[in-house]
C-alpha cells in the first residue's frame, strides 16, 4: 500500500486526513455526531445494508451509468482518448442522489423518521426531497429567504415532492444562515431527526460517509475502463465544489500512483489553489478566509461550486501532492459547455463543464494512446437559461 493511502486509512478513525478534518462543534452536537459515526461504522460493511443501497442504485437511480467514449471530441483534439463518466444520466440528473440515498437508508436504520437538510441553489434540497418521497421519510429543507426568492422553481419542485421548505430570514438569509437553523433543529430533535449533508465537507463523520457513498462512481469507472481498454486511465478529472463528485471519481484510483487525479475549480472560488488552512463550518481544511478567519465570499457562475471551503480529504490530497488542482476561467467553462454539446450531444452542468474545460487543454498535450476519464457530475438543463444570458452579455 502506498504512503498516501496508509496515512488516509490510519487517520480516518479520528476523522482526520493528515492535518485536515476533525470535528469542531459544540458539545451537544458532538455527542450526536459520535452516535452517527458509530452507526455508520456498523452499517458500512454490513452486507444486507450494502445490498439495499445497491438495489436502489440500480432500480431507482439507474446505475450503473455508462463510461462513454467521446469519439468526435477525441478526434477533434488529436490527443488523449477521452471517456465520460455519465453521472448526468442518474435519476435527478446528477451524482448527489448517490449520497442522499445512502444517508437516508442509514437514517432509517438509526430509527429517524425525519430528514433535514440545507440547500443554497436547491440542487441538494431537490435530491433530498426526491429520495425522502421514495423512501417515505418526512423531509424539511432549510433555505435562506433570499435563496428561496432566487430559486422559486426549485422551492416548488421540493414542495411537489412533499418536502416542507423553511425560508430562513435570520442573518443575511443565505446558505450559512440556513445551516445554522438546520443545526439548531438537529440539536433539539436528534432522537427522531437525521441531518443530511450534501457534500464531502462538514465535521466528522460526514466527509468519510460521503466518500463512502460516492465511491460507487470510481468503483464502476475502474471496472468499465479495464473492460474497454484493459488498463487504467492516465488521468481522472472532476470539478470541485465541496468535493463530493471528485472524491467519488478519484477514490478507487488514490492507491494507483500512476493515475493523475485532477480537481478543477472556478477562478472565482479557488479554494485549493489559493486557500490557507483554517476551520470553517466545524472542520479544518484549506479555505478562503480573511485575516480573522472568516470565510470570504465567492462568486462562481455555477452555484454548486460557490463555496469558500473544500472537503478535508482534498486538502490532504493537495498538500501531499497526490492530487492536483487547477482553475479555469468563466470563458473556458462557457466554451467547454458548448463544445461538449456540439461534438458529443451532451449538455453538461456548468459545474461539470469546469472539468471538461481542463480536459480539453490537457488532452491536446497528451499522446493518442493516453486515456482521460472526465466525470460529468450532472446534466445542464438547469443551466441553459443562465448560459443564454451569459452568452448574450
Ligand atoms: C452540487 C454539484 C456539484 C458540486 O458539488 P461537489 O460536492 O463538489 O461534487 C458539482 N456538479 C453538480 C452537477 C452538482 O449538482
Amino acid at each position: 500500500m502506498s504512503k498516501v493511502e496508509t496515512s488516509r486509512v490510519e487517520n480516518q478513525e479520528k476523522g482526520y486526513f493528515g492535518d485536515f478534518g476533525g470535528s469542531f462543534v459544540p458539545p451537544q452536537l458532538k455527542s450526536v455526531l459520535e452516535r452517527l459515526d458509530e452507526e455508520f461504522q456498523k452499517y458500512k460493511d454490513d452486507p444486507a445494508f450494502n445490498q439495499e443501497y445497491l438495489y436502489y442504485m440500480k432500480e431507482y437511480v439507474g446505475r450503473e451509468n455508462p463510461l462513454t467514449y467521446a469519439d468526435r471530441l477525441t478526434n477533434k483534439l488529436g490527443g488523449a482518448k477521452i471517456y465520460l463518466k455519465r453521472e448526468d444520466l442518474n435519476h435527478t440528473g446528477a451524482h448527489k442522489i448517490n449520497n442522499v440515498i445512502g444517508q437516508i437508508l442509514l437514517a432509517k436504520k438509526m430509527g429517524a423518521h425525519r430528514v433535514i437538510a440545507e440547500t443554497g441553489a436547491g440542487q441538494h434540497g431537490v435530491a433530498t426531497a426526491t429520495a425522502c418521497a421514495m423512501l417515505g421519510m418526512e423531509c424539511i429543507i432549510y433555505m435562506g429567504a433570499e435563496d428561496t426568492r432566487r430559486q422559486e422553481l426549485n422551492v416548488f419542485r421540493m414542495e411537489l415532492l412533499g418536502a416542507k421548505v423553511i425560508p430562513v430570514k435570520k442573518g443575511q438569509g443565505r446558505l450559512k444562515d440556513a445551516v445554522d437553523e438546520a443545526l439548531n433543529d438537529l440539536v433539539e430533535n436528534y432522537e427522531t431527526t437525521f441531518y443530511l449533508l450534501g457534500s464531502a465537507v462538514g465535521p466528522h463523520p460526514f466527509p468519510t460517509m460521503v466518500h463512502h457513498f460516492q465511491s460507487i462512481i470510481s468503483k464502476e469507472s475502474k471496472r468499465q475502463i479495464l473492460e474497454k481498454e484493459g488498463r487504467l486511465p492516465n488521468m481522472v478529472v472532476a470539478c470541485v465544489g465541496g468535493g463530493s463528485n471528485a472524491i467519488g471519481a478519484f477514490s478507487e484510483y488514490i492507491p494507483e500512483q500512476d493515475v493523475r487525479l485532477v480537481g478543477v475549480e472556478p477562478e472565482e472560488a479557488a479554494t485549493l489553489t489559493q486557500g490557507t488552512p483554517g476551520v470553517i463550518h466545524g472542520f479544518k481544511c484549506l479555505c478562503l478566509q480573511d485575516e480573522e478567519g472568516n470565510p470570504l465570499p465567492t462568486h462562481s457562475i455555477s452555484a454548486g461550486l460557490d463555496y469558500p471551503g473544500i472537503g478535508p480529504e482534498h486538502s490532504h490530497l493537495k498538500v501531499t501532492d497526490r492530487a492536483e488542482y487547477y482553475t479555469v476561467s468563466k470563458q473556458e467553462v462557457l466554451d467547454a459547455f458548448q463544445e461538449l454539446a456540439r461534438t458529443e450531444g451532451i449538455i453538461p452542468a456548468l459545474e461539470s463543464a469546469h472539468a471538461v474545460a481542463y480536459a480539453l487543454k490537457a488532452a491536446k498535450e497528451m499522446n493518442s494512446d493516453d486515456i482521460i476519464i472526465v466525470n460529468i457530475s450532472g446534466r445542464g438543463d438547469k443551466d441553459v437559461n443562465e448560459v443564454k444570458r451569459l452568452l448574450s452579455e
